[in-house]
């Protein structure tokens, strides 16, 4: 029987040991963790999540620091602002929304957040060191990709691992992580032939492409492990929900265990923003890195 790998309750695990964690940092030392979150503009789904951010930051007993700029900000601003929360000690994480207005330089703006306060993983020095096997910090999302993978799995070493989409946010690190896990991984895009083909290779597959319902029921190997990423909105006789990039219904038949969507890897993406903050902040204060399940 195939298991549906629960999100939610696995989320709600890694926060209340994010709290546990962050009490006994307050007792002990005297540290409360300190997440700054920076949103430039007035886009509706950027607005709830990090409105969401902040309650889930402060549940955790962390303090949340919301910086709202209008969107004509100029990029000198936000790197002054930038600046600031760097060499701030109450901050120790730090996280500029996404997407930014389209007349700033994401890029430049993220390289700017020093690399040890980065919980987005996303600065060139976390991604290389990733890439190099180093202690990083590690993108949220797949970073709750695999944890999920471990505790479900156990030991990853030889399985062969397909990573559907490639993006610096999602498929690329992903690969990264199942390779660091011993995983053979191959990593497919919008070019690759015959992705039916690939997909059935996987003992492990994790979509990550935005497109509903893209990978069939026959494309995967019975008893596979598959993780949908894929967020997509569908309006259906007039309802409107939200679909993975996995064919859910047909998938269930075939797969060892599946993430559904909603509450697979969806509420794991903030509980591993909250894990990294007190990760930044244990590192930033020289003391061992907290331990996740899985
Ligand atoms: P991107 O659009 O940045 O990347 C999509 C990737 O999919 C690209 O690498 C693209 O290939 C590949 N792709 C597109 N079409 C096909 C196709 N027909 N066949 C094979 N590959 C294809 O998306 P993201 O990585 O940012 O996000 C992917 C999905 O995950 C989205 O639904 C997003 O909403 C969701 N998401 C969910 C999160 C969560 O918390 N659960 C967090 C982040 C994202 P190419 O590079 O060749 O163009």
């Amino acid at each position: 029987m195939t298991a549906i790998i629960d999100g939610k309750a696995f989320s709600s695990n890694i926060r209340i040991r994010v709290a546990d964690h962050v009490a006994c940092l307050k007792d002990r030392h005297g540290l409360v963790p300190g997440l700054a979150v920076v949103l430039v503009g007035e886009d509706p789904a950027s607005g709830v999540y990090v409105r969401n951010k902040g309650i889930q930051t402060r549940e955790a007993g962390m303090a949340s620091f919301e910086h709202k700029l209008p969107a004509e900000t100029s990029q000198e601003v936000l790197l002054s602002l930038i600046g600031g929360l760097n060499a701030d000690p109450a901050v120790h994480g730090i996280l500029v929304q996404l997407p930014l207005p389209a007349h700033l330089d994401a890029e430049a703006v993220i390289n700017a957040i020093a690399p040890e306060k980065d919980v987005d993983g996303f600065t060139i020095g976390n991604v290389g060191r990733l890439g190099t096997g180093q202690k990083a910090m590690v993108p949220c999302t797949p970073l709750g990709c695999v944890m999920m993978l471990r505790d479900r799995l156990g030991d990853l070493s030889g399985q062969n691992a397909v990573v559907v989409g490639r993006s610096n946010i999602v498929g690329k690190p992903m690969a990264q992580l199942l390779l660091a896990e011993n995983c053979t991984v191959t990593v497919a895009h919008s070019r690759s032939r015959d992705l039916a083909a690939i997909c059935r290779g996987a003992d492990i597959l994790v979509a990550a492409v935005g497109r509903p319902g893209m990978i069939r029921g026959d494309w995967i190997k019975p008893g596979a492990t598959v993780i949908d990423v894929g967020i997509n909105r569908i309006v259906e006789g007039g309802r409107s929900r939200l679909v993975g990039d996995v064919d859910f219904e047909a998938a269930v038949q075939v797969a060892g265990a599946i993430t559904p969507v909603p509450g697979g890897v969806g509420p794991m993406t903030i509980a591993c923003l909250l894990a990294n903050t007190l990760t930044a902040c244990c590192r930033i204060s020289g003391l061992p890195d907290p331990a996740w399940p899985g």
